[in-house]
């Protein structure tokens, strides 16, 4: 794929050295734009569904529910009953209709027949009177007229779902209830996204793998960790590339294949103002990529471009880039807040918002005006159903038990100063309801 050259257009609009995070997210989005379906689409059983992105619209072949049937345990009859009784119906009890045993008669006027709840509405009866409405005597039921009106306690057939309507729609992350929305469309199989592949990488000469001995000044490289789960939760495909050293051939040879390899790189490290102008020269030569530093915090310094495997930009196969900074935390935050949506959208997904709710701060918080914050805060509900949160305490962005021990991010924004106890601030819970 090969597109115009993108960052020259978009930045001047705004300075790269303090780049709001709203114009950063507004940039990524119009450059990850979902690729096309052509060869990209495969269909998978529907356990294999979970997760993965709808590829067309699932158009229900049937009604559901098939069949007008009972929303409760009671009795059918005609509602033209209610309008003839004066205060109270009586009637008949003709027989029994059980869920997958339907009663096939159809009643006179003066009768009814005991109905389960989801049995077939007999022939020409269009109300359900609750049992526990009526009184019975033998076969005979007597209920006040008023207690029920014409077609009360009935679900009509295609109710749920009408046959012919598009039951799911193309973009759809299919989830726990959609695989059962298939299933009660008889559907076995659907028509799915191939997963988009992520090719990722650390850089840092002081890095070590899990499992080699620490060398003096060395660290366990723990990013590759985080973003392997992050992508995970995504449901992309991972291609790990290991640690990068911080020279040149080395980087030049990661990137050109991961450029090969995947339709999107991250790289962690080597970003920041110290590594920059040696990765920068590399990456302009290799592809179209602009060094931001965006007014977040954490997460200030990011690279994001496009990068190509041939030796030159413009030559070979392409990949969307994104250089995270190196600190562990700065990783999370610019994965969820910058690189998440583009993946989404890569993928062929709907848009997806994270999920803000609005808490109160249970303690003065330090923020400085002129950058967006993602603190990692403790949210609790408090007895008066309010959230409450508070930080985790030190705000480093190395401090990655931070991550650890909280359970939200608190979204200071852009223009905001100093919180007091009291506030109200937005905060991004870190587990979704799927
Ligand atoms: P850099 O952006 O390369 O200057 O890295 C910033 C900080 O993050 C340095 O203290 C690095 O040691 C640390 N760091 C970089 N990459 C990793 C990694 N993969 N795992 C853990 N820490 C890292
Ligand atoms: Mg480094």
């Amino acid at each position: 794929m090969t597109t115009s050259r993108p960052f020259s257009a978009c930045v001047t609009y705004y300075d790269p050295n303090a780049l709001p995070v709203a114009a950063a997210q507004e940039i990524v989005r119009q450059w990850a734009m979902p690729r096309g379906t052509a060869g990209r689409v495969e269909r998978v059983s529907l356990y294999e569904a979970l997760g993965r992105v709808l590829a067309e619209d699932v158009i229900s072949p049937i009604d559901v529910p098939a069949f007008d049937n009972s929303a409760m345990d009671g009795y059918a009859f005609k509602s033209a009953a209610l309008n003839a009784a004066r205060d109270a119906v009586e009637l008949n009890v003709a027989g029994i209709a059980l869920a997958g045993r339907p009663f096939s008669a159809e009643p006179n006027a003066a009768q009814c027949v005991r109905i389960m709840t989801g049995a077939l509405i007999p022939p020409g009866c269009d109300t359900v009177v609750p049992q526990e409405l009526v009184t019975r005597a033998d076969d005979v039921i007597r209920f006040p007229s008023t207690v029920v009106s014409e077609g009360q306690n009935r679900r009509l057939a295609g109710e749920d779902l009408a046959r012919g309507k598009a039951a799911l729609q193309a973009g759809r992350i299919v989830r726990a209830s959609d695989l059962g929305l298939l299933a009660s469309l008889g559907i076995a199989e659907v028509a799915v996204r191939k997963r988009l592949v992520v090719a990722f990488f650390s850089t840092g000469d002081e890095l070590r793998s899990v499992g080699e001995p620490l060398a003096p000044g060395s660290l366990y490289d723990s990013n590759r960790y985080t973003l392997f789960a992050m992508l995970r939760r995504l449901d992309v495909e991972t291609v790990d590339l290991g640690i990068v050293r911080d020279d040149r051939a080395s980087l030049e040879k990661a990137l050109r294949e991961a450029a090969q390899a995947a339709d999107v790189v991250i790289s962690s490290g080597g970003v920041s103002v110290g590594d920059a102008d040696f990765t920068r020269e590399l990456m302009n030569s290799l592809g179209d990529v602009a060094f931001w530093k965006i007014a977040m915090r954490p997460g200030r310094p990011l690279a994001f471009g496009r990068l190509w495997s041939g030796p030159r930009a413009g030559t070979g196969e392409s990949a969307l880039f994104f250089g995270l900074p190196g600190n562990p935390v700065a990783v999370m935050a610019t994965f969820y807040f910058i690189v998440r949506e583009a993946l989404l959208a890569m993928s062929g997904a709907a848009r997806q918002p994270l999920i803000e709710i609005r808490a109160t701060c249970a303690e003065p918080i330090k923020k400085r005006a002129g950058r967006t914050e993602f603190q990692r805060g403790i949210a609790s509900r408090r007895a008066d159903g309010q959230w409450s949160v508070v930080t985790t305490g030190p705000q480093g962005s190395g401090v990655l038990s931070s991550m650890s021990r909280a359970n939200c991010f608190i979204v200071l924004e852009h223009d905001r100063g100093n919180l007091e106890t009291g506030d109200s601030v937005d905060i991004v819970p870190f587990d979704g309801l799927v």
